[in-house]
């Protein structure tokens, strides 16, 4: 049964230099459109396909979904609701970034029933910003957040990057400080990554840009915990903290394995254990579907063992954790236990602060 859909915008005003996302600086207004009628034919490609469906949650995510014009989104969910079976209570989320959308806009995305939206921030410190190479400006943010309220989209996600060359842990306390007093219900905090391919990727590789260490990225992160946890949110997965009742469904689907299918170039999905991927090159993408073919670059299925492996890693990242049976070697969890990685209770393991920053050296040390 698939229950989520994501939709990839890959549209930006500017590339930032730590970003390993498929997007790309888009002039040309035409091509939106076009690309809006390529992802409906995409979806009418998977129709005929008979898939099973029944739709918890739609992700329009990018790339800068808040650069298309909105009635363009309410179209898009107007063509899916129309034609695939979803839940009455479906989350629809929207990616947004600080310097777009306002009332007008998000007027309109209440009228399609858009009931979350999730802004791209980072940082409330100017110095900051200008590091990530972000264009906007922190009052975008805190504008963007009283627009969204004053429209009736009140579940609102802030991203927040840590671990930024050169950030020490008083701006860090400052950003979370400024967080916890804005009316949102969800903070997803990611460390800074510089991925193969990026620009930062390059600047680390050439040493011309040097990230902090393991040590202070870790009580960066311990202290994102401890502070978020006494300021009304709770962690549920390794990245994500959000006030009670306020996780997101939609990722929650991709820890708990549920099948999604995501359109639009790059996306993923996860459909019958297969995990398949789409072009990213965007031209290969529009010709694909222009010869009515869907635009599928990757496939694996993933065999039982994989799949197991898998479950182990995706589980662990959250509070909810894995049972402790799937884990054949006893005295490895006490090893863990011993040294504080991890906590067992009700016959369930999970990961301590101090395991989640070591998480893939745990999953290798519990499954190999
Ligand atoms: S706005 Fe987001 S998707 Fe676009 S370049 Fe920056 S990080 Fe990447």
């Amino acid at each position: 049964m698939i229950e989520g859909l994501y939709i990839h915008i890959p549209f930006c005003n500017t590339k930032c230099p730590y970003c390993d996302f498929v997007s790309f600086v888009n002039e040309d207004k035409s091509i939106i459109k076009k690309y809006i009628d390529t992802l409906k034919k995409e979806l009418n490609l998977y129709l005929e396909k008979e898939l099973n469906f029944r739709l918890k949650t739609i992700y329009f995510g990018g790339g800068t979904p808040s650069l298309i014009e909105p009635e363009y989104i309410k179209d898009l969910i107007e063509f899916i609701k129309n034609n695939i079976k979803h839940e009455s209570s479906i989350e629809i989320t929207v990616e947004c970034n600080p310097e777009t959308y306002r009332y007008q806009q998000f007027k309109i995305l209440k009228d399609a029933k858009v009931n979350r939206i999730s802004i791209g921030n980072q940082s409330f410190l100017k110095k900051n910003l200008q590091v990530l190479g972000r264009k906007h400006k922190p009052e975008d943010t805190i504008e963007m957040i009283y627009s969204a309220v004053d429209s009736g989209i009140d579940n609102i996600n802030l991203d927040l990057i840590y671990a930024i060359p050169n950030q020490t842990t008083d701006e860090l306390e400052f950003d979370l400080k400024r967080y916890t007093t804005l009316p949102i219900t969800h903070i997803s905090a990611y460390m800074l990554t510089a991925y193969e391919n990026t620009v930062f990727g390059e600047l680390v590789q050439n040493n011309r840009l040097t990230l902090p260490d393991e040590e202070l990225s870790s009580k960066m992160f311990f202290l994102i915990d401890r502070f978020l946890e006494h300021n009304g949110f709770e962690r549920y997965e390794l990245s994500n903290w959000s006030k009670k009742g306020y996780q997101c469904k939609h990722n929650q689907g991709y820890w708990n394995h549920k099948e999604f299918l995501g359109i639009g170039v790059s996306a993923w999905s996860f459909i019958k254990n297969k995990r398949f991927g789409n072009e990213k090159n965007f031209q290969k993408y529009i010709d694909s579907l222009k010869e009515n073919k869907l635009p599928i670059s990757f496939e694996e299925t993933l065999n039982d063992t994989e799949f197991e492996k898998e479950k182990i890693f995706l589980g662990l990242r959250t509070s909810r954790g894995i049972p402790k049976n799937i884990i054949k070697h006893e005295e490895k969890i006490v090893e863990l236990q011993k040294n504080g990685y991890i906590k067992v209770l009700d016959d369930k393991i999970s990961l301590t602060p101090r395991g989640l920053m070591v998480i893939n050296q745990i999953v290798k040390f519990l499954i190999d």
